[in-house]
C-alpha cells in the first residue's frame, strides 16, 4: 500500500508592517516603531511592509506623507513592499482598499457580528452624560443592538442614517503580548464600537487595520502601548472572521523627563527637528534603539547590524522609556567623532553653506583644505550644526575677525605681549615655507625656551590673534589652514589692537 506523502509544509515567512497615518510631522515615536519592526523583520529574515493609513481624509496631508516616506528612507529603514516599491499585496494606501472593507463588512453582517445603530449623536451624548452623572463606567451597547435583521434593513432602506457597530460578546479576551506577556480584558470594558461611520462614511481604524493585516498576511505587529486597548477589539474581529491573528507586541511609551508622554512640551519630538540640528543618522537610530531595548545593559553605542542581530521583542522593556536629551547629545558626539574627516566634512557642508560662510562650489574646489579644517575641529563637535561657529575664523578676512571677550582678555593678561607677538611674527616669516606644522610647533617651543618665555604667554595671545576664540585646534595646524601670510596679517592686527 502506498503511504500518502506528507504535503510539503510551507515555512511561515515572517511579515511585519508599520501603518503610519500621514497627519503631521514625523514623530520620533513613529521612527522608533518603524525601527523596531524593521529590526524584527530583518532579524527573522522576513518581509517589512509599509502601509499608509489614510482614511482620516480631513487630517491627512500630502506633505506629511512625503515627509514620512523621505524620513524613513533617510533613516535607511527600507521596506520590501509599500508605496513606491509596490508588492503583491497592494494597494498600500487604505483609501485604495475601500472595496475590500465592504466585502468584510458583509461577512461580519452575515455572521451577525455587527449591527446598524440608528441612534443620533445627540442621543449618544445624552447616554454618556447619564453614565457620567451616575459615576459609572458602562460599556456602550447600542439601543438597536437587538433589532431584528428585517426591521433593521427596513429602516436602512427607508434612508435612515446609521453607524455599523461591532456586537461585543460576553466574556473576556486574553492574549500573549510579545512584550508584556499575558493580557486580559473583560468585555464589559469594551464598547460596541463603530466600524463604519454614520452616513456611509469611512470605515474606522480598528476595522481596517484588521482587514489589511489579514489581506497582507501580516504575522507580527509591534506598535505603541497606546494601542493596547485596541488589540482585544481587533482580536474579536479575527475571531468573527475565522482568521488567525498576528502576534502582537506593545512598545513602551516614549516619556519626557517629566514622565509624561513625550510631546512638544518636553522638547523636540520630530525627526526633522533633530536632522535640522545636525544629529548624525547613526546616533538617531542608536538612540531610538535604546528607547525600550538594551544590548547587554552596558554597551550603549552599537550599529544597526548589531541591533538587528540581537533584537528580540521579548526583551523590550514594559516600562515607559525616558527620553534623555543629554544622553542623545552625548551619543551624537560619539558618532560624530567616529567619522572620518572626509565623512564629517560631507555632513557639515550643508550647515556651513546654510550659515552663509561659503558656497558648496567653493568648498568642493578646495575640498582637501576643507576636510583638513573639519578634521582640526572634529574633537570639539557633537552635532554637525556646531561646525559653523568653530569654522567662522577661517571664512573671514583679518579685518572681519571677531574677538571673543574671553579670548581678548587672555591675550591682554601678560606684559609685553605686543613685542613677543612681533618677534614671533618675524621668526615665523623666516621659517622655510614647506615646513610642516608639527616641525614648526617643535621649533617654536625651542624658540620660546631660548627666550625664557612660558608657552602660555605666547600661545594664548596667538590663538586670539588667529581665531579670536579662546579655544580651538592646534595653533600650528591653524596657521597651516589659514596660510602663513594670513596668519602674519592677523598677528599684526592684534599687535595694533593691543597697542590702542
Ligand atoms: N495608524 C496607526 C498609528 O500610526 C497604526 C497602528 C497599528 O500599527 O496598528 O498609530
Amino acid at each position: 500500500m502506498l503511504l500518502a506523502q506528507p504535503s510539503p509544509v510551507t515555512p511561515l515567512i515572517m511579515r511585519v508592517r508599520i501603518a503610519p497615518s500621514p497627519t503631521g510631522s514625523v514623530h520620533l515615536g513613529l521612527c522608533r516603531t518603524a525601527l523596531f519592526n524593521w529590526a524584527h523583520a530583518r532579524h527573522g529574515k522576513g518581509t517589512f511592509v509599509l502601509r499608509i493609513e489614510d482614511t482620516d481624509v480631513e487630517r491627512n496631508t500630502k506633505d506629511s506623507l512625503a515627509a514620512i516616506l523621505e524620513g524613513l528612507r533617510w533613516l535607511d529603514l527600507d521596506w520590501d513592499e509599500g508605496p513606491d516599491v509596490g508588492g503583491e499585496h497592494g494597494p498600500y494606501f487604505q483609501t485604495e482598499r475601500l472595496d475590500t472593507y465592504r466585502a468584510q463588512v458583509e461577512r461580519l453582517q452575515d455572521g451577525g457580528h455587527i449591527y446598524r445603530d440608528f441612534s443620533t449623536p445627540e442621543e449618544q451624548d445624552a447616554w454618556h452624560a447619564e453614565q457620567e452623572k451616575r459615576k459609572q463606567r458602562v460599556a456602550y451597547r447600542g439601543a438597536d443592538r437587538d433589532l431584528s435583521a428585517a426591521a433593521s434593513k427596513e429602516r436602512a432602506d427607508a434612508g435612515e442614517s446609521f453607524a455599523m457597530r461591532f456586537r461585543i460578546p460576553e466574556g473576556e479576551t486574553q492574549f500573549t503580548d510579545l512584550v508584556r506577556g499575558q493580557v486580559t480584558l473583560p468585555h464589559t470594558e469594551i464598547d460596541d464600537w463603530v466600524l463604519m461611520r454614520r452616513g456611509g462614511g469611512m470605515p474606522t481604524y480598528n476595522f481596517t487595520v484588521v482587514c489589511d493585516d489579514m489581506a497582507m498576511g501580516i504575522t507580527s505587529v509591534l506598535r505603541g502601548e497606546e494601542h493596547l486597548v485596541n488589540t482585544p477589539k481587533q482580536l474579536l474581529i479575527y475571531q468573527a472572521l475565522g482568521a488567525e491573528p498576528p502576534e502582537f507586541g506593545h512598545l513602551p511609551l516614549l516619556l519626557g523627563k517629566d514622565r509624561r508622554k513625550l510631546s512638544k512640551r518636553s522638547g523636540d519630538t520630530s525627526l526633522g527637528d533633530y536632522r535640522a540640528k545636525g544629529y548624525p543618522k547613526g546616533a538617531i537610530l542608536n538612540f531610538l534603539a535604546l528607547q525600550g531595548w538594551a544590548l547587554d545593559g552596558e554597551t550603549e553605542v552599537f550599529s544597526m547590524e548589531t541591533f538587528v542581530e540581537n533584537f528580540d521583542a521579548a526583551q523590550v522593556s514594559k516600562g515607559g522609556s525616558i527620553f534623555d536629551p543629554d544622553k542623545f547629545l552625548w551619543l551624537a558626539g560619539e558618532y560624530l567623532r567616529g567619522e572620518t574627516p572626509a565623512e564629517l566634512a560631507e555632513h557639515c557642508l550643508p550647515f556651513v553653506v546654510a550659515e552663509g560662510q561659503s558656497s558648496e562650489a567653493d568648498l568642493r574646489e578646495r575640498w582637501d583644505w576643507f576636510v583638513q579644517l573639519i578634521g582640526a575641529v572634529q574633537e570639539r563637535l557633537s552635532l554637525y550644526s556646531h561646525a559653523p561657529s568653530w569654522l567662522a575664523p577661517y571664512f573671514v578676512s583679518a579685518e572681519e575677525l571677531i574677538y571673543e571677550p574671553k579670548a581678548e582678555k587672555g591675550a591682554r593678561k601678560h606684559e609685553g605681549t605686543g613685542e613677543l607677538l612681533g618677534a614671533f611674527g618675524e621668526w615665523l616669516g623666516a621659517r622655510p615655507t614647506d615646513e610642516d606644522s608639527e616641525a614648526t610647533s617643535t621649533a617654536a617651543k625651542e624658540w620660546l625656551g631660548e627666550r625664557g618665555v612660558k608657552i602660555g604667554a605666547l600661545f594664548q595671545p596667538l590663538r586670539c590673534a588667529l581665531s579670536g576664540q579662546p579655544g580651538g585646534p592646534d595653533l600650528f595646524l591653524m596657521i597651516g589652514l589659514l596660510g602663513r601670510q594670513e596668519a602674519l596679517l592677523r598677528i599684526q592686527k592684534l599687535i595694533e589692537r593691543l597697542a590702542q
